[in-house]
């Protein structure tokens, strides 16, 4: 029998028509270190929803290097307290929606990045768990046309292309270099920029095996990194994007004017990093992208990894050669 009841009584009532238990299956950790500090367990509280936030049954998750960064103690300052169940990216079905929640109901398929900020006080219970809460404004509708895999390892990686894009100012007509092509980022920045913003010409780095992949996504010119060094090449482009940590030598291949986006390593003038902030809207905003298939997820093919993988898929992201995203499917 159907427990879903009008919302007759106070609008501030939470309604729940799906069973949601009370404990879950999270990954977790409860010291900084390696990839063996996390462990499944099986009675994790599932978390309370937020008046502003959704509750939602991940389907499947992915992984950022910045996962490991954090596990590994580098933004110790400004963490949330350990125990720690990590995961930023995650899609999923809406099992629960709180009392101000505007546009999401239950049995959404939604996906999104779960911490505003990555940094700055990131949620202490993640997407590696079978139930996440989240701020609606942070997630969108899942694409119809992508799977819960493929939705998963976007979020986190196509709002760092997005917001680094933006604020470098790129347009059509202009020239870009990604560096670091292949990985999570690169394969979106290429695409974006190719795809959304009407790129005159992009370049992108990768080692031998992975320049098909590059020109797949839209690179006109796919750079060896391992045959060629690319700040020796003679071309200039108006925005040189760097995911690898090469801030130093981007700056050498940018034209007069342009700009520099980096997201990890040395910066040097007129170098800029950031660090991107979680956006349902930018997700929604190429949700028609997406839907038609002109901007596609990359799933690394060693994956997704099932559940009980978590820390095999971590050693693997760890390696730096992933292909796209590390995703974690079925959760
Ligand atoms: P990935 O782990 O997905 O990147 C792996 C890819 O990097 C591989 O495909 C590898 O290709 C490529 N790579 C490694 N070294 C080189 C090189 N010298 N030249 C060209 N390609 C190289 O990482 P992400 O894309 O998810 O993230 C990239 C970096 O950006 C990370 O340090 C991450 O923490 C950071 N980041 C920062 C954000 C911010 O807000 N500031 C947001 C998101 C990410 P190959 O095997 O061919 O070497």
């Amino acid at each position: 029998r159907s427990v879903v009841t009008a919302a007759s009584s106070s609008p501030a009532v939470v309604t729940a028509a799906t069973d949601v238990p009370g404990t879950m299956k999270a990954w977790a950790y409860e010291e900084y270190g390696d990839a063996s500090v996390l462990k499944l367990d099986e009675a994790v509280s599932v978390p309370a929803v937020g008046e502003d936030q959704v509750l939602v049954r991940v389907a499947a998750a992915a992984l950022n290097p910045v996962d490991s960064k954090r596990r590994m103690g580098k933004f110790k300052a400004t963490d949330s307290p350990l125990p720690v169940s990590p995961g930023y990216d995650m899609a999923g079905v809406v099992v629960k929606v709180g009392s101000q929640v505007k546009n999401l109901k239950e049995g959404d398929e939604v996906y999104g990045h779960i911490s505003e900020k990555v940094l700055e006080g990131p949620k202490q219970f993640g997407s590696l768990a079978e139930y996440t809460a989240v701020e609606e404004k942070l997630v969108a509708l899942k694409p119809k046309s992508i799977d819960f895999a493929q939705a998963a390892g976007l979020p986190l990686a196509i709002e760092t292309a997005h917001e680094g894009l933006e604020r470098a100012g790129f347009s059509a007509g202009k020239s870009i270099l990604v560096l670091g092509g292949a990985g999570g980022v690169g394969t979106l920045v290429i695409q974006l920029a190719k795809q959304v913003y009407g790129a005159s010409k992009v370049a992108a780095t990768a080692s031998t095996p992975k320049l098909e992949l590059l020109k797949s996504l839209g690179a006109d010119v796919a750079i060896d990194y391992t045959k060629e060094n690319f700040e020796d090449m003679p071309e200039k482009y108006d925005v040189v994007f760097d995911a690898v940590g090469q801030g130093e030598k981007a700056v050498k291949v940018v034209k007069e004017g342009g700009s520099v986006v980096v997201l990890t390593g040395a910066v040097a003038p007129p170098g800029f990093r950031f660090v991107v902030t979680s956006d349902g809207s930018v997700l929604a905003k190429l949700n028609p992208y997406l839907e038609s298939g002109k901007v596609k997820p990359v799933v690394d093919p060693k994956g997704p990894f099932p559940f009980s993988q978590v820390v095999e898929a971590f050693s693997y992201l760890e390696t730096g050669r992933a292909t796209g995203k590390v995703v974690i499917s079925p959760v």
